[in-house]
């Protein structure tokens, strides 16, 4: 099927729209106007002749019984001019005086140039002369009678008729000056709403061919086309694919890092294991213990990568279904903190929980798993000697857990990252101890699960401190 192009659509339609209304009034205004206008002329012409009878009979004098012939005579010459032929008669049905027995050259004359024009003019009214009998009475008395005759149902002459025809060409030229300002009109407004449409479909041919950089012109998704676009909707669209193509880009950008960053986690200890295992086969290398615990060592960062991955896994399917039971916060953190009481001590740090005990509603086994991934956290990025701090809050609706630490810190630009799954600051990554950048996001996942709330609050060398908000439940 062939398609048009939506500016062509949108503005030929308008046009086609246009121009149907405008030809529509143009029509309905014509006829409209020439029948009201009609129907005008008819009435005076009604009028004049009822005043022509009036003047007529005014004409009797009611002293002697006669009447005013000359007047008659004048009036009568007058009349035939507007069309009208009079005939008048006494009581007893004697003419008196006759347009056409005065004038009969002159009355045909206006007969037949009345017929001739109408015809010409107005052939579908079909009209010819009639005539019209009065009575004619000035006083109470009949003293005579008036035929008019004139042609019905009305008649027109060269002006009137030039009356109409100067308004149909008003007519015709105020709607071809509306056409072409709406057409002019119409083919702005398409531009109007065809030019972001056709860079969003611009925009979005790039995005799936992986061109994740495309923008709208000038920029960014707050910028450039989307600020001068004032349909909403059409704000609301290049908005909403500004930022698709922002979070793909991220995506793509995040996709590429865990690749990297997988790759990375597996490539070390696996080298290690092979080389070890390879010199160990080939007789090069005695297979002491203390090389087979290091070999040992790496399959468990091994492991620990892979449980940590099938973690997140879990706590980011959609399903995730807690197995909410009664938790104490403050219990929980002192447990936690005395599962890594040995890690504490190789680096002589010192850890310690205050706080009031806050029971909520939770699953617990998650909850371990937060506060073991902070704590683990605040171990792994401090440097000996230093101190780490849970503190625990209870209020009216939540529980507060605040991890402290004084340790290495996180650079205030990775503070809005360091959630993301695989992020890990530069420090981190140059610190054997570092993992892959995972906990966080399961911390976070969980927390989110539970309906609560996780920030972070850190200065570079100074020490950072994690806070945890969790909702208590009615159900308590
Ligand atoms: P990792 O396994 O690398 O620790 P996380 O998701 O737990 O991954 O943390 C992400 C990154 O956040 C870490 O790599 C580290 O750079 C930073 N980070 C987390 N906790 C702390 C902390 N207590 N002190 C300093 N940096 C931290």
């Amino acid at each position: 099927m062939r398609r048009y192009s939506l500016r062509r659509v949108l503005a030929v339609r308008f046009a086609l729209l246009v121009l149907i209304a405008i030809s529509l009034i143009s029509v309905v205004s014509n006829i409209m106007i020439s029948r009201e206008f009609e129907e005008y002329v008819e009435e005076q012409q009604r009028l004049e002749a009822d005043s022509i009878a009036q003047n007529i009979s005014s004409q009797y004098r009611l002293e002697d019984g006669g009447w005013n012939i000359d007047y008659v005579h004048g009036m009568g010459m007058y009349a035939l001019e507007d069309g009208f032929i009079i005939k008048l008669y006494d009581k007893d049905e004697n003419i008196l005086w006759d347009a056409e027995n005065h004038d009969m050259t002159l009355c045909h004359e206006v007969m037949q140039s009345i017929t001739i024009l109408m015809e010409k003019e107005r052939a579908e009214l079909d009209g010819n002369f009639v005539t019209q009998r009065y009575d004619l009475k000035p006083s109470e008395e009949l003293v005579g009678y008036l035929d008019i005759s004139y042609y019905s149902p009305y008649y027109m002459d060269e002006h009137d008729f030039h009356f109409i025809a100067a308004l149909n060409r008003i007519l015709i030229a105020v709607g071809s000056i509306s056409l072409v300002s709406a057409i002019i009109m119409g083919v702005l407004l398409a531009n109007h709403i065809a030019r972001p449409v056709s860079e969003v479909v611009e925009v979005t041919q790039k995005i799936s061919e992986g061109d994740y950089t495309a923008g709208f012109r000038d920029g960014g998704c707050d910028e450039g086309l989307t600020k001068d676009i004032r349909t909403k909707e059409l704000y609301e669209l290049t908005n909403a694919v500004s930022q698709m193509a922002k979070s793909l880009k991220e995506q793509e950008a995040l996709r590429k890092r865990l690749t990297s960053d997988v790759t990375h986690e597996l490539r070390t200890p696996v080298a290690n294991i092979s080389s070890y295992m390879e010199m160990m086969a080939d007789g090069v290398m005695e297979p002491t213990t203390e090389r087979m615990q290091s070999c040992y060592e790496e399959l468990q960062r091994l492991s620990g990568l892979i449980c940590n991955l099938e973690r997140l896994r879990q706590v980011e399917d959609e399903n995730l279904v807690l197995d909410k039971t009664e938790v104490d916060l403050l219990e929980l953190s002192q447990n936690v903190l005395g599962n890594f009481e040995s890690q504490l001590l190789e680096k002589h740090l010192k850890g310690q929980v205050s706080g009031d005990a806050a029971v909520i509603f939770a699953d617990k086994g998650r909850i371990q798993q937060v506060l073991t991934n902070l704590v683990s956290n605040a171990i792994k990025y401090s440097n000996d000697g230093g101190m780490i701090h849970v503190v625990i809050e209870d209020t009216k609706n939540s529980g507060i857990i605040h991890v402290e630490d004084n340790g290495i810190g996180i650079p205030q630009e990775d503070l809005g990252r360091i959630f993301e799954r695989f992020y890990r600051t530069d420090k981190s990554r140059n610190r054997k101890t570092g993992g892959a950048g995972i906990g966080l996001t399961i911390v976070r996942t969980i927390v989110q699960a539970h309906g609560g709330n996780i920030s972070v609050e850190s200065k570079e060398g100074k020490g950072s401190c994690f806070t945890i908000i969790l909702p208590k439940t009615d159900s308590l």
